[in-house]
């Protein structure tokens, strides 16, 4: 559209004009602001409210009981291979792995971290590398505990790990990197093996850095053809670097968004330090949750069924989403987009400076959006160009006006911002 003289172009705006308005009168209430799982994906796990059948675990372990703070060993073993943890490395813990980043970061604060030579919280200033796009919550923890945010670019292989390198490896004061490497939160982007060889490999500045590797979208492949990541917890160990990652994910989005079981793995020194730490917060996890998700999944191939089903759910819903915004927007000049092979997000990439408009301009018209900035720390994406969609909740019919909608925004900002342009 940039190309258009400035008489066309201003009928485009007129036109995009009285389709905002139209979409206004309609008087939608949707809502595309947060990743959740929808209900019909909530019911394909009601078999666990019927669960457990018995008490036992395959130890002889009374699960109604206090104790067990590693969690059941075979649920353990069912998420060992996905997380490319072994068991022995892996803690099953509560409902949410947020939980456990929070708590990680809460002891590294203030009991010594494995190769530590202070506490965090005795540090000046301690600083994390943040790639982005990036996912929220974890900017929230880092500000929540005054760490610094660094934002590093990301590519299709994941962070550019010249950029990570440098910064690791110069600043002592860095001390960790968040990563999503599988199916990123927002970009959908998938680590390439060079990027995570690099990451296990690379010197840092800091003995006692590490890599925040939050797993969530392991096995929430779209396609059929799953993508595998590099075993980060093994490169680690093999470039002299055992203690370098925790390795974080839940299954939130597997069974029970609210009622799932998350896991913590990582090196047996790490594993040890972070459960001497949790021992004194509580006596044990809630093992009859454990091994209700144990009974539920039966094992690997059972937990890969299960996502099948919930792919089957969600995968109309990213078709609909590539769909409406090829023909709205394909070619348009107004806008990218991600087209996802797992995860739960699409971004929406608009012309600089736009996002924040967009996303007031659908709100205005009963279309909720994640608030723009959100993927970048400190919610300030510099570009402000950056838009977060989350399509899974929503029923499709409602995805798809939700989405026309929102290519209406688009159009009607985007022209507005080339009238500008062109003064
Ligand atoms: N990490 C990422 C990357 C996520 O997208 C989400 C959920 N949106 C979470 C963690 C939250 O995980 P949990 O439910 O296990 O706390």
């Amino acid at each position: 559209l940039s190309a258009l003289p400035l008489d066309e172009l201003t009928a485009q705006r007129d036109q995009a004009l009285r389709d905002y308005e139209a979409l206004v009168r309609r008087g939608l209430s949707l809502d595309l602001t947060r990743g959740k799982p929808s209900a019909r994906q909530l019911d394909l796990s009601a078999g666990l409210l019927d669960l457990p059948t018995g008490h036992t675990a395959a130890d002889g372990t009374d699960c109604r009981n206090y104790g067990g703070l590693q969690g059941l060993a075979e649920l353990r073993e069912i998420f060992s291979g996905p997380l490319q943890v072994p068991a022995a490395q892996l803690v099953a813990a509560d409902n949410s792995s947020l939980s456990l980043m929070h708590d990680s970061i809460v002891h590294a604060m203030l009991g010594k971290v494995p190769g530590a030579e202070r506490r965090w919280a005795d540090e000046p200033r301690i600083a994390f590398l943040c790639p982005v796009p990036g996912y929220d919550r974890h900017f929230a923890l880092c500000e929540r505990f005054g760490i610094e945010m660094i934002p590093v670019p990301m590519d299709d292989q994941g962070p550019d790990m010249d950029v990570v390198e440098r910064l690791a490896g110069g600043d002592p004061q860095i001390k960790g990197i968040w990563c999503v490497p599988k199916y990123s939160n927002p970009s959908g982007v998938s680590y390439g093996d060079e990027t995570v060889r690099r990451l296990a490999a690379m010197p840092t500045a800091a003995p006692d850095f590490r890599i925040f590797w939050d797993n969530a979208y392991a096995v929430h492949h779209l396609t059929d053809t799953p993508v595998e990541i590099a075993d980060i917890l093994a490169l680690c160990a093999e470039n002299g670097h055992p203690d370098r990652v925790f390795v974080y994910a839940s299954s939130s989005k597997i069974t029970f968004a609210g009622a799932g079981v998350s896991f913590f793995g990582s090196s047996p020194a790490n594993v040890a330090w972070l459960l001497g730490h949790t021992a004194k917060r509580t006596i044990g996890p809630d093992k009859v949750n454990h091994l209700r998700h144990v009974q539920f999944l039966r094992d690997e191939e059972g937990l890969a069924e299960h996502m099948r089903r919930h792919r089957d759910l969600i995968r109309p819903k990213f078709d609909a989403v590539e769909a409406i915004l090829a023909k709205e927007l394909g070619g348009s000049g107004l806008a990218t987009w991600s087209t996802p092979e797992g995860g739960y997000f699409i971004s929406l990439d608009v012309l600089e400076g736009c996002a924040r408009r967009v996303v007031s301009r659908a709100g205005e018209a009963g279309i909720a959006l994640t608030p723009a900035g959100a993927t970048h720390p400190y919610g300030d994406d510099p570009r402000d160009s950056t838009i977060r969609i989350a399509p899974t909740y929503p029923e499709l019919d409602e995805v798809e006006l939700a989405i026309s909608g929102l290519a209406v925004c688009v159009r009607l900002v985007g022209i507005e911002k080339l009238l500008e342009q062109a003064g």
